[in-house]
């Protein structure tokens, strides 16, 4: 029997032959058998003891049945309960059970642990432009991909989608750093889709296990940090820490207090000056949120409104903007019968179903021309499927207000984007403004999206213009629009009303060098009108910041995710 017994199946044989022979008159198990050419044979095994009249032992009776389909069936269904079907990684089920032995055996041995959260960056697109099917394969080639750069000690987990987790045994802060960066670096070759070749990135969040550490608690730190690494612009690494921790509470602890402000009345619209470039007239104001928090003081909408929009509250908030922003803009077609208002509206918004309805009501309510209403729309609002919006826009534009692209040219297929969608106009993102005239990239990009825009018909604006050489650059290119701090920052309404009341023209050729100085909100005061003096600024008007463009809204938010 021995020989052909499973080498490993051999010793507890041997033990239950000792256990009959003191005794025990039968036995039944599974057990595994070698067929000549080594191939296993699992085998369901019954023994009997047969003993003659003296009760001495005889012989055995064995009846064996081949289960070897039984168990390769069993084995299967096993497998594919804990592994992920796509890629043939473990699941979040074996993950779970993986990093729960090896976080108790990390304690035991006084062993460091680390889990890193990997998530590729805008898969979204990749899925949308190049099809599921070609999804699914970059999915396979990233796990191979990932395979390849691990220890065989380490856990790779696939627990969705396209987040992967990697449980890295006896792993010091600094080990873990550098697996992620192995495998960041793995994941930006190259990968042959089809019949073309795309490049990637992932972001990673990197956790270490503390004596308190629980399995849920790693991979949430973990996930956090992947989502601030995302923030933080992506194909990057971020470590969670106290910093970190502290961030992910405050955002808990804004998201409270937002669900106050709006019945304490603690918002407030401020609006900035959009300039006619060709008759330095003020044609619209864009509306922009301010929160002026009793126990925090002046929020900017940057810190909140990614909050606002993970808990829904943008919703109620944006109506209210809405509102606010109609009424308002009725109020100074008393004064100039062109003026326009821009409103900036969520995803959330957008896709909260009513948004239709909605406008149609503060249309009616507030008597203002369709046509004066500009709603800038992000691309965001593409990364969440683009049938959907298809209706809705030509429903949007069938009420006959206007859709303005925002922070155009940041995003992946802003000009698809542009002809898919009934567009009236774009807004140039203030990354390239900045780099007007000093980078030729930037100035470059911007003259094609302007020429672009006006081959098409749609109205152009510029933002964020910050100085005299940023206006001349794009006066020169014919751009339609400029908004920025050197022609006004944003200001109370009654600031645009007292504008609007002296029908002020702002002189947009070159000053002369020594007229340079900073401007408040007013570039250049007309001088034939008194002109009443600046208002000291408001509290809730920010002081000037660096606008980084890329934004960690939705990511940013993500952070509450595990908190709520
Ligand atoms: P945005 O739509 O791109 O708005 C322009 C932002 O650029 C404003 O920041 C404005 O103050 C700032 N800005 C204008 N000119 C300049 C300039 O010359 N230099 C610099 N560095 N910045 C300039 P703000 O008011 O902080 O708003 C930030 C973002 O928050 C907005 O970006 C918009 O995405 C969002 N937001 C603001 N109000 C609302 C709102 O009512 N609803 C929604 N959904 N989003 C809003
Ligand atoms: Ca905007
Ligand atoms: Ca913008």
């Amino acid at each position: 029997w021995a020989e052909f017994t499973h080498p490993d199946d051999v010793p507890p044989r041997q033990e239950l032959g000792a256990r009959m022979a003191a005794g025990h008159d039968s036995y039944e198990e599974e057990r595994r058998y070698l067929r000549p050419d080594g191939s296993v044979v699992w085998a369901s095994v019954h023994v009997a003891c047969v003993r003659d009249e003296a009760g001495e032992p005889g012989y055995y009776l064995a009846y064996l049945q081949d289960i070897t389909e039984r168990t390769r069936m069993a084995t299967e269904l096993a497998h594919l309960a804990l592994h992920d079907t796509l890629t043939g990684l473990p699941n979040a089920t074996l993950l779970a059970d993986r990093l729960t032995h090896a976080l108790a055996s990390a304690r035991r041995r006084s062993a460091q642990l680390g889990v890193i959260f990997l998530d590729v960056d805008r898969f979204k697109v990749i899925n949308d432009s190049y099809g599921r099917v070609a999804g699914d394969d970059l999915l396979c080639q990233v796990a191979a991909r990932l395979t390849a750069t691990i220890r065989a000690s380490d856990t790779l987990a696939r627990l969705g989608g396209d987040e992967f987790v990697l449980v890295c045994d006896d792993s010091s802060g600094q080990a873990a750093e550098h697996t992620a960066q192995r495998v960041l670096a793995a994941v930006r070759r190259p990968y042959r889709v089809g019949n073309g070749e795309i490049t990637i990135t992932v972001s990673a969040g990197v956790a270490l296990a503390d004596v308190n550490a629980t399995p849920q608690g790693l991979l949430r730190d973990a996930d956090d940090a992947m989502h601030v690494a995302k923030g933080l612009g992506r194909d990057r690494i971020e470590l969670f820490d106290e910093a970190l921790r502290i961030a992910a509470e405050q955002l808990l602890s804004i998201t409270a207090a937002l669900r106050r402000a709006l019945e304490l009345g603690e918002f407030s619209v401020a609006y900035q000056p959009v300039i006619d470039l060709t008759t330095g007239a003020m044609v619209s104001a864009e509306a922009l949120l301010r929160w002026d928090s009793p126990d925090r003081g002046p929020i900017g909408p940057e810190q909140f409104i990614p909050v606002a929009e993970k808990s829904g509250l943008i919703i109620k908030i944006g109506a209210w903007v809405l509102e606010q922003a109609c009424r308002q803009l009725s109020r100074w077609q008393r004064i100039d019968p062109s003026m326009t208002v821009a409103v900036n509206l969520s995803v959330r918004q957008v896709m909260a179903g009513d948004i239709v309805g909605q406008i149609k009501g503060v249309l009616t309510r507030t008597q203002i021309r369709p046509e004066s209403l500009y709603l800038e729309l992000t691309e965001s609002l593409f990364m969440h499927g683009i049938a959907h919006f298809d209706t809705t826009l030509a429903d949007l534009k069938d009420l006959g207000v206007r859709l303005s692209l925002d922070d155009f040219g940041t995003g992946y297929s802003s000009l698809s984007y542009l002809s898919r969608f009934p567009f009236d106009a774009v807004k140039i993102d203030q990354a390239f403004t900045r780099g007007l005239g000093a980078t030729p990239h930037d100035t470059a990009l911007v003259a094609s999206i302007v020429s672009m825009a006006e081959a098409r018909g749609l109205t152009v604006t510029a933002e964020g213009v910050e100085d005299q050489s940023q206006l001349d650059t794009l006066r020169g290119m014919r751009c339609d629009r400029a908004q920025g701090f050197y022609l006004g920052r944003p200001m109370p309404a009654d600031a645009i009303t007292d504008l609007l009341t002296r029908s002020h023209r702002w002189q947009l050729a070159a000053a002369p060098p020594r007229a340079a100085s900073p401007p408040i909100y007013e570039h250049t005061p007309a001088p034939a009108v008194p002109t009443a003096p600046a208002p000291p600024p408001p509290p809730y008007i920010r002081a000037p910041c660096t606008f980084t463009r890329r934004r960690p809204s939705r990511d940013v938010m993500r952070l509450l995710r595990t908190g709520e």
